[in-house]
């Protein structure tokens, strides 16, 4: 099943539950909104606690929320020295034991930036700090944990289309996580037609085969840029200039009947957006 759901706390979350700012605040706001899917965000370090983790998960299975984990953005699994990416296999661990506690089998990760390293140079060392990561998870018995390299909206980071797609096609367990606001804002706006949309999703299948290409994992916002360097800053679906547009993907979504989990990451609204990204999907789903 396609899940639609947002990227941490919307704004309205607050009128909604003004009197008890509860951590489930977010998944009944969530459920209210008919949304499947959650993304808890640990993008300025993993603080919460096996407890709270495990109560969190709880409350989301018992709505059928189905939920991932944005894990800190100072990861980089590129950096430079040998003692920054040790670091970042031990946050990708504690992102894992979280993900873990709360039931969630997904954990979104940077690839980091190419600095002053040749991309082709990054890319290799993101590759074996990954391998690295996927060894630790085995030894503490949370292989099932799926890492998600995510596609990165500013020229000079890591992560275009074909870096998240070399960097998945080290272990089958790895799940992109398409970020199609950032490839748009990466690219200063290729993505506006169904055709350019189905180039992403054949593109995804004939590097990584059929099932991941049915369900893999992906943000989605409008994202204003610059030409120098791609992403500047999310927007909400109210924006009419920058893109991309949802409605093309939705369509070949459910044409292809793809089992893809969308994470809304606008900027302050991505719960309602998500909701409107859902009932657009369900629109051409009905009509299928
Ligand atoms: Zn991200």
């Amino acid at each position: 099943m396609v899940r639609f759901g947002p990227a941490g706390r919307s704004q309205s979350v607050d009128a909604f539950d003004a009197a008890s700012k509860g951590t489930s605040a977010v998944l009944e706001h969530a459920c209210s909104l008919g949304l499947t899917a959650f993304e808890y965000q640990c993008g300025h370090g993993v603080r919460i606690g096996d407890k709270t983790a495990k109560e969190f998960g709880a409350v989301a299975a018992s709505m059928g929320i189905s939920l991932s984990l944005h894990a800190p953005y100072y990861i980089s699994l590129s950096g430079l020295e040998a003692e920054k990416r040790e670091k970042s296999v031990a946050y990708i661990l504690d992102s894992a034991r979280a993900a873990d506690a709360m039931g969630a089998t997904r954990i979104v990760v940077h690839s980091g930036t190419a600095g002053k390293l040749p991309r082709v140079d990054a890319l290799s060392l993101a590759k074996d700090t990954l391998m690295r990561s996927l060894c630790a998870l085995d030894a503490e018995g949370l292989g099932h944990i799926h890492i998600c390299p995510e596609t990165m909206g500013k020229i000079n980071q890591l992560g275009d289309l074909d870096e998240v797609m070399d960097l998945c096609s080290i272990d089958e367990r790895l799940i992109p996580c398409i970020d199609f606001g950032h490839l748009n804002a990466r690219t200063l706006g290729s993505l506006s037609s169904e055709s350019d949309f189905a180039a992403v999703l054949d593109h995804i299948e004939d590097c990584l085969g059929r099932e991941r290409a049915t369900r893999f994992h992906a943000h989605f916002s409008k994202i204003e840029y610059t030409e120098k360097g791609g992403e500047k800053r999310h927007l909400t679906f109210a924006d009419t200039q920058y893109g991309p547009p949802y409605e093309p993907l939705m369509e070949l979504v459910a044409q292809r009947n793809l089992a893809v989990t969308f994470i809304c990451e606008s900027a302050g609204t991505q719960a309602e957006d998500a909701a409107a990204m859902k009932a657009c999907y369900d629109s051409f789903s009905a009509g299928v």
